[in-house]
């Protein structure tokens, strides 16, 4: 028996299991089902205790972390909940907290690299980022030696950092231009020979890697929660959190209940709140103003078939939208009580909480898993030196000859 099958959800066919897209066609995502029913956590390090869950055949020993899963008390009691536990994605030793480059993009670059080695990739992945997921992959690449193109939004190239000395596999690009023009520019890139495309949420190992979050809080909470809460950018952690949820549901032990979803979206730049409500057009100077900029995707998979609008009336969720006040405040309330730097973006899910407890979302007793997803960046560097990536190239999103001269460049650096 195969240890997973990847199945379209909308032919239920078995597709190819490193396939990005069916072959039917682009309407669904693919989604991974595991033959093993039942959550045993192994004794691997980092993430690959969720081994039997997530899509690979092997595993990279070095430098993954994992979720750690505690029960709040500061916070907890600052709003009047009685069974609040978050999910702290990023470095924090004190807890044994790992994620080394201080967000949950590691738990879906792992999986994803391991998956290159498994097909023995040797052409250079392509990844577009704001952020978050170009350090992250940076760090895989920079364990495995696999070649790595990074296209950034030039007002992002400051957080990509290292905690490497060799980095010589990963090439920066930054665009003059915001995170869609880094995508459509990586796109391009990635069509050509030689360079191949990690896929985004299309990926099953990103998504399943993202769910891990979820398999440790249920795993150290005891069973499913009644809520869950995130911040999202397109979405892609929520629609992992739900898949993982209903694997966790049919492993019998924990409950049948999926929790309901709270995606946490920044103003003024909150598509993914504007499409499940219905209302106006996002701004176009977006993400000007928005809190963190790695909450910005302006074509987040929300209509395709299993993406956040399934995920959401699945699970009875909701999204809020949250301004930068509120988002500031909340930042300033969980640093205070519970005693570690937050990724501002992760503020966004923690302004969703207080949110849903104002509106009576939420009741004081019922079990909440509040998603961090990113934190301890000042922790880390209190005891590694975070090492700016230097930029290799920079170009213009209106420049009609970018990709040819971002191929010409590299070409020309590998082969002297
Ligand atoms: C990427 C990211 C998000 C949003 O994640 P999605 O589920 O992909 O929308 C939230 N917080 C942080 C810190 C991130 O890096």
């Amino acid at each position: 028996m195969n240890k997973y099958n990847v199945k379209c959800l909308l032919c239920g066919e078995v597709q190819e299991p490193y396939s990005l897209a069916c072959s039917q066609g682009d309407d669904s995502l693919l989604r991974t089902y595991y033959s093993a029913e039942q959550l045993e956590p192994t004794d691997m390090p980092g993430i690959w205790r969720y081994y039997n869950w997530l899509p690979v055949e092997g595993i990279i020993e070095e430098g993954s972390g994992r979720t750690i899963t505690y029960k709040s008390e500061k916070l907890a009691s600052a709003l009047g909940l009685d069974d609040l536990w978050i999910a702290f994605n990023g470095y924090w030793p004190e807890k044994d907290a790992y994620l080394m480059t201080c967000t949950f993009k590691d738990l879906e670059s792992f999986p994803t690299m391991q998956r290159l080695m498994e097909q023995d990739e040797k052409r250079i992945m392509v990844v577009a980022s704001a952020g978050n997921t170009a350090r992250a992959f940076t760090h895989a690449c920079s364990i495995t030696g696999q070649p790595l193109l990074l296209v950034v939004p030039e007002g992002s190239a400051h957080k990509i950092w290292s905690i490497h000395e060799d980095d010589r596999s990963v090439f920066l690009v930054t665009v003059k231009g915001d995170y869609f023009d880094a995508i459509s520019l990586a796109g391009k890139v990635a069509a050509r020979d030689g360079f191949v495309n990690e896929g985004g949420a299309k990926n099953v190992a990103r998504r399943d890697g993202m769910g891990t979050v979820m398999l440790d809080a249920v795993l150290t909470a005891g069973g499913l929660p009644d809520h869950y809460f995130q911040a999202v950018g397109s979405g892609t952690g929520g629609i992992a959190a739900w898949e993982a949820s209903m694997r966790l549901a049919d492993d019998g032990r924990f409950g049948e209940h999926l929790p309901k979803l709270h995606l946490g979206q920044s103003l003024p730049c909150a598509p993914l709140y504007s499409l499940w409500k219905g209302t106006d057009e996002v701004d176009a100077a977006c993400p000007e103003g928005i809190y963190d900029n790695v909450l910005f995707n302006r074509k987040p998979p929300f209509a395709v078939k299993g993406g956040v609008k399934d995920a959401l009336e699945a699970t009875g969720g909701d999204v809020y939208a949250v301004s930068r006040q509120e988002a500031a405040d909340a930042q300033q309330l969980f640093e205070d009580s519970e005693g570690i730097d937050l990724i501002p973006a992760a503020a966004v899910a923690v302004a969703g909480l207080i949110q849903a407890v104002k509106a009576g979302n939420v009741k004081p007793d019922e079990r909440i898993v509040l998603n961090i997803t990113g934190g301890g960046q000042k922790r880390l560097a209190e005891d590694y030196e975070l090492r700016q990536l230097p930029v290799f190239l920079s170009v213009s999103a209106d420049d009609e000859d970018a990709e040819d001269k971002v191929i010409a460049a590299i070409m020309e650096k590998i082969s002297a």
